[in-house]
């Protein structure tokens, strides 16, 4: 191996991401005194959260009655019982002062006619316990609400000074002996060098890996790395068998047309015309949540009554809505929807399909955002010096499946969870300790490896076959014979990673060499997802099993954990879900009658 030589930058915490869960825990960090360093692959602004369209849940109640006991009931409904009840419960208790301090910070929500903050309807989102009509409770500026966070995020992080490292690709984690996180060995792509942040304390913010599919509604650089380099570090990956698919896909192109538009009034039709969901979801319709939708869709298709000339896809139709609704709530789908199908959303409906969309599993925390290392005596084990935050954790809000809007709302309100947890945590100023050599070297040689690789597959085409087999076999409908053909196919498909070809070596912008190591993480996430849904014998939000269609909450009402070995083997094991509110009802908590699992209906 070529001698390699890094620099060492010495911080109190380095968070690894500069997307809305980056940005919200490195504001945090840094506005309460810790040195806190930044390390992006992507300029902040350009990662994937700026591409959020239709919102931000919060139970401001601006638009109609609404409280967080009611938001909490939906997402413990939305996330099909598998979701853990404390960390729901803070997820939508903290919310409405989540947003509050958004709107301080300068972000330009649209507004109502008193100048409240503008809130549309979304799926699942509900009053009275899923009981009364849809709420109005999701938080937007225009369909650009996530642009609109993350530009109001970055700036607030550079006036607390907080230190970005950008376009520097983080490779690993340092782990210590004593399992401790150390920090982080990363790559500066303009010039070549590496460098090492030893830290207190270790924020994984990558996002999530969309990119492991082939149509996804999610960026190029969604590629799962911090869910790579925790496998690597030994540590398990928690529910990767739920994959979101979002109902409204642009068809061919997979660009996401926001559920808002749904919420503004937009609906679903088959070849007959017929607004179908109404058969389905007789009381929420179009707006039942993603994963029953998404199903109704497709079983639209599979019955021949699909649009277009091969009836593959559905309408989704804003024909009747005002122009001005279009003009003032929704212009950046109108662009999309011109440029990427070539149609008028004034006159013409637009063709769509479930897409990839969000990945609900991700690294095992609690609340605080520090990550678990479980074991069977204590399922909730801290791993020390690690946090995660953002679509790369598993808190677990979504559980099954995550409502929309509701992923914004985990950015800012674990990012800041975990700010405060750090500072309980993590001592200022005191001397890192000497990073584990051993470590590094280890993170060096699979660089090396990779670097040096000169085998005949390229990168791009075992990552068209890994695309490709995820799509087929992981996918909306998933029975035994899929999924066990497409574990075979993926173990085969990852072997071949010892046979890839990267044939540029040098380290200056390099992007054969970033795809690859890119692709070896989309690896591990698409190996822990594709076993962990062969392993699951039930149906539970977004994983729908035909040969098992019922919920068996007796046997499986657990999270899977998955550990998956560098070889691409994948050991399961699992864990209990928190059923527990964090407040009792006589303090003002939720009566725990109201969240016992009973039927998912919509
Ligand atoms: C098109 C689209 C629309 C959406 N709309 C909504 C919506 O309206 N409401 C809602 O609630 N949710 C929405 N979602 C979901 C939500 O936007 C995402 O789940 C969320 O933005 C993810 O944020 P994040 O901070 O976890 O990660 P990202 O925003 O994906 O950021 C990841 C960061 O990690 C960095 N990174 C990754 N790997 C490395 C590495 N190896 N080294 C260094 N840096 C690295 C990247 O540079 C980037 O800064 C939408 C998602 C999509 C795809």
């Amino acid at each position: 191996m070529a001698a390699y030589e890094y620099e060492t930058h010495h911080y109190d915490v380095v968070v690894v991401g500069a997307g809305g869960a980056g940005l919200r825990a490195t504001l945090g960090m840094a506005e309460q005194g810790l040195r806190t360093a930044c390390v992006t692959k992507v300029f902040p602004t350009r990662s994937h959260t700026v591409a959020a369209q239709g919102g931000i849940a919060a139970s401001l109640g601006n638009m109609g009655p609404d409280h967080w006991q009611w938001h909490m009931y939906d997402t413990v409904k939305g996330s099909d019982w598998l979701g853990d009840v404390d960390a729901m419960e803070y997820l939508a208790r903290e919310a409405p002062a989540a947003v509050y301090e958004l709107e301080h910070y300068g972000v330009p929500f649209s507004r109502t006619e008193e100048g409240k903050i503008y809130q549309r309807p979304f799926g699942g989102h509900t009053t009275e316990f899923g009981e009364g009509p849809p709420v109005q409770r999701t938080c937007a500026a225009a369909d650009r609400t996530g642009h609109a966070i993350l530009h109001t995020l970055y700036g607030q992080s550079l006036k607390q000074k907080a230190e970005f490292f950008i376009e520097y690709f983080a490779i690993d984690l340092i782990m210590g002996e004593d399992g401790a996180c150390q920090g982080v060995l990363a790559w500066r792509l303009d010039d070549g060098t590496l460098h090492l942040f030893s830290a207190k304390m270790t924020v994984l913010a990558t996002g999530g890996y969309g990119r492991a599919y082939f149509n996804c509604t999610s960026a190029h650089t969604c590629t799962g790395d911090g869910n790579g380099m925790i496998a690597r570090a030994g540590l398990p990956l928690q529910d990767m068998e739920f994959v979101q698919f979002h109902p409204t896909g642009i068809y061919g192109a997979g660009c996401l047309i926001t559920e808002g538009v749904r919420g503004e009034g937009g609906y679903l039709t088959n070849s007959e015309g017929e607004r179908f969901m109404e058969r389905y979801a007789p009381t929420y319709k179009d707006l039942a949540s993603r994963d029953v939708v998404s199903r109704c869709m497709i079983l639209e298709i599979r019955e021949g009554r699909g649009v277009g000339p091969n009836k593959d896809h559905i309408h989704l139709n804003l024909m009747h809505l005002p122009p001005e609704v279009i003009e003032e709530r929704l212009p950046g789908i109108a662009e999309s929807a011109r440029i990427f199908a070539g149609v008028d959303v004034t006159k013409e409906p637009i063709p769509v399909l479930p897409t990839v969309h969000y990945n609900m599993g991700g690294i095992p925390t609690n609340y605080w955002g520090e990550v678990l290392n479980p074991t069977k005596e204590d399922p909730d084990r801290v791993a020390p010096g690690l946090m995660a935050v953002g679509e790369a954790a598993c808190a677990s809000v979504h559980g099954a499946n995550r409502l929309g809007s509701n992923s914004l709302i985990d950015l800012v309100v674990f990012g800041r969870a975990a700010a405060i947890r750090a500072r309980e945590v993590v001592k200022p100023g005191e001397p890192n300790p000497e990073p584990n050599k051993a470590s590094i070297d280890k993170a060096l040689a699979r660089f090396d490896r990779f670097r040096n690789a000169n085998g005949s597959v390229p990168t791009a085409e075992l990552r068209l076959e890994m695309q490709r087999t995820m799509q087929e076999d992981a996918a909306v409908f998933r029975t035994e014979e899929t999924l066990a053909e497409g574990v075979r196919k993926m173990e085969a498909i990852a072997a071949k990673r010892a046979d890839l070809k990267v044939t540029d070596r040098s380290l200056i912008w390099n992007s054969d060499l970033m795809e690859t190591l890119e692709l070896d993480n989309l690896m591990a996430n698409a190996l822990a997802t594709i076993v962990s849904a062969e392993a699951r014998k039930e149906s539970r939000g977004a994983h729908s099993r035909e040969d098992y269609p019922e919920r068996d909450d007796k046997n499986w009402r657990k999270h899977t954990l998955a550990w998956v070995e560098e070889d691409g083997t994948v050991r399961l094991d699992y864990r209990p879900v928190h059923t527990e509110p964090l407040t009792p009802p006589e303090k003002g908590g939720i009566d725990p009658a109201k969240i016992a699992p009973k039927a998912r209906v919509y």
